[in-house]
C-alpha cells in the first residue's frame, strides 16, 4: 500500500487527522472546497472555522467529560488542542479562543506542513476516488449538497440523515424512583427498557402552559426545510396544535399502570433506555427548541425528574450524519468498503472538540492498518466512549456529545451505592491512568 492518503474537508476533524497522519510519515492531499465554494454557516477562507460559538466548552478535568477529553486530546499531540491555548481567551473553566488567530494559526500549519498537500476543490465523487487509495470523509455537518448526494447513493438513502432531532438524555440514577417506574407498554418488551414518569390531570395542565410558554431558540435560515418536517416536530410544536394532542402522541398513557397508585395516568413521559450499559435515558419524542435553561426548568416539572441530570439536552439542527453504527467498521472504515473513512460530525458525533477526537481517531486506526495491526481504543478514555458510542448498535442512532454516562459504567457493577462525584472521580483517574498507556501505544 502507498502511504498516500486524501482527506476531504479542512475543518477540525480533517485538519487534525490530515496532521496525525502527517507527523507519522503519511502524505495527505487535503481537499477543502472554500473559498471556491461555501457552506451556509462558514464566513471565513480558513481551516477548522469556528463557525458558531468560540468555546471548546469546559476546561475542568474534574467535573467535566469534555474537560477530560481536552486532557486526552492535548497528551496525544492534537494540533487542534494546541492551537487552541495558543490562541485562549479568558473564559473562566472553560477553553475558549480568539476564533480568527485559531483559524489562521491553524491554517498555516496544515498549509506549511511538508507532508500535506492542500487542494481547493469541492469534491462529489468518493467512489472514483477511493479506487485510488485510502479516503477520509471529513466533511461536517453541512457536507456540500453534491457530495451528500454520492454519500447517499454509496451508503443508502436510508443511513443518511440530514437533520438531528435530539430528545433530552437523563442519568438514570438522578430519576426518582419513588415516582417513577420500569414498564413497556402493555408490557410488550423486556420491562427495563422503558422507564415511566405519569402525570395527573393538574400535573399536565401546569406543564403543558409551562411548555407552550417557554422560550425557545429559532431555526436559522438554511434550516427552513426542517420547520417543516412531520417526522421530527418539536414537542412544543406538537403541543400547540391542541391542548390534548401530545396525549395522544409522545405523552399517551394506553397500555401503562402505575404502581404506585395502581391506575392508568393522565399523561406519561416515556424513556427508553440511551447505551448499553443502561446508565443514560432519552425522553422519548421530547425533541424540543427550548433554550437550554428552560428545558431544565420545564422537563422537571415531571414529578420523578425533579432532581433530573441532564446529559445531553434536546435539539433540533440541520445535521447530515450517518448511520455510523450500521454502516462503519470498529475502525471507522466503511463496511461496504473499507477504502472509505469517515471523521468528525459526519459521524454522528457532536461538538467541536468530539469531532476533533474523531479525526485523531481515524488517523490512529490508519496509521495501524499500514502497520497490520488491530488498535483497540479503552472505553476508559473518553475517545473510546465517544468511539463507543458511533459504533455500538442502537435503535435511533443520534448524535452525542462526549458525557460521563458514556464511560465504562461495569467497573461499578455489584458494588453499594457510589456517589455521583465519586463515580466522576473514579471515572477521570481510569482515564488518567489510561491515556498514558495508551500514548506509548500509539506514538
Ligand atoms: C450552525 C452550526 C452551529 C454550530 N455550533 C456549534 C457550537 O457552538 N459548538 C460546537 O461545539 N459545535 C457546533 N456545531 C457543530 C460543529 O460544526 C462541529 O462540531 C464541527 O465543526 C465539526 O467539525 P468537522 O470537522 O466534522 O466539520 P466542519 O468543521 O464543518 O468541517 C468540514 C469542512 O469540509 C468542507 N467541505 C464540505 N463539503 C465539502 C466537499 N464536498 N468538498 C470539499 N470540502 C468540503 C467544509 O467547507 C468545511 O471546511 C455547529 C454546527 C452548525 C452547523
Amino acid at each position: 500500500m502507498n502511504k498516500n492518503i486524501t482527506i476531504i474537508g479542512a475543518g477540525l476533524a480533517g485538519c487534525e487527522c490530515a496532521y496525525q497522519l502527517a507527523s507519522r510519515g503519511f502524505f495527505v492531499e487535503l481537499y477543502e472546497m472554500r473559498p471556491q465554494k461555501s457552506s451556509p454557516a462558514h464566513k471565513t477562507n480558513e481551516f477548522g472555522e469556528l463557525v458558531c460559538s468560540n468555546s471548546f466548552r469546559s476546561n475542568n478535568i474534574k467535573t467535566s467529560a469534555v474537560g477530560l477529553m481536552h486532557k486526552e486530546l492535548e497528551s496525544l499531540n492534537s494540533l487542534i488542542i494546541k492551537t487552541a491555548y495558543q490562541h485562549r481567551v479568558p473564559a473562566g473553566d472553560a477553553l475558549a479562543v480568539d476564533r480568527i488567530e485559531f483559524s489562521k494559526s491553524l491554517t498555516k500549519s496544515i498549509s506549511n506542513h511538508p507532508n500535506i498537500k492542500v487542494i481547493t476543490e469541492e469534491i462529489i465523487n468518493v467512489k472514483e476516488m477511493c479506487k485510488e487509495g485510502i479516503v477520509v470523509i471529513a466533511t461536517g455537518p453541512l457536507t456540500s449538497e453534491g457530495l451528500s448526494q454520492n454519500i447517499r447513493e454509496i451508503v443508502g438513502e436510508k443511513e443518511l440523515n440530514f437533520f438531528d432531532a435530539i430528545a433530552p438524555i437523563i442519568y438514570k440514577d438522578s430519576i426518582n424512583f419513588n415516582y417513577a417506574w420500569y414498564q413497556s407498554r402493555y408490557d410488550r418488551d423486556n420491562s427495563k427498557d422503558y422507564i415511566n414518569c405519569g402525570l395527573n390531570k393538574e400535573e399536565y395542565n401546569i406543564f403543558y402552559n409551562e411548555l407552550i410558554n417557554a422560550e425557545y431558540t429559532t431555526f436559522e435560515d438554511f434550516e427552513k426545510d426542517i420547520k417543516h418536517f412531520e417526522g421530527c416536530l418539536p414537542i412544543e410544536e406538537m403541543a400547540r396544535r391542541g391542548e390534548q394532542t401530545l396525549l395522544f402522541g409522545p405523552m399517551k398513557p394506553v397500555g401503562l399502570v402505575n404502581p404506585y397508585t395502581q391506575e392508568q395516568p393522565y399523561a406519561v413521559v416515556q424513556l427508553r433506555q440511551d447505551n448499553l450499559q443502561g446508565t443514560l435515558y432519552n425522553m422519548v419524542g421530547f425533541q424540543t427548541k427550548m433554550k437550554y435553561n428552560e428545558q431544565k426548568r420545564v422537563l422537571k416539572l415531571i414529578k420523578g425528574l425533579e432532581n433530573a441530570e441532564f446529559a445531553k439536552l434536546g435539539s433540533i439542527h440541520k445535521n447530515m450524519f450517518i448511520n455510523s453504527p450500521k454502516l462503519l467498521n470498529k475502525d471507522l472504515s466503511l463496511k461496504s468498503n473499507n477504502n472509505i473513512y469517515f471523521a468528525g460530525q459526519i459521524t454522528g458525533c457532536e461538538g467541536y472538540v468530539e469531532s476533533t477526537a474523531v479525526g485523531l481517531i481515524v488517523a490512529l486506526m490508519i496509521s495501524f492498518r499500514y502497520q497490520n495491526k488491530t488498535l483497540e481504543i479503552p472505553n476508559t478514555l473518553s475517545i473510546g466512549a465517544i468511539l463507543n458510542h458511533i459504533t455500538e448498535a442502537k435503535a435511533d442512532f443520534q448524535p452525542s456529545n462526549i458525557n460521563f454516562g458514556l464511560f465504562d459504567h461495569s467497573i461499578f457493577e455489584g458494588k453499594k451505592k457510589i456517589k455521583k462525584q465519586d463515580k466522576k472521580d473514579i471515572i477521570i483517574n481510569k482515564a488518567l491512568l489510561s491515556i498514558n498507556i495508551f500514548n506509548q501505544l500509539v506514538n
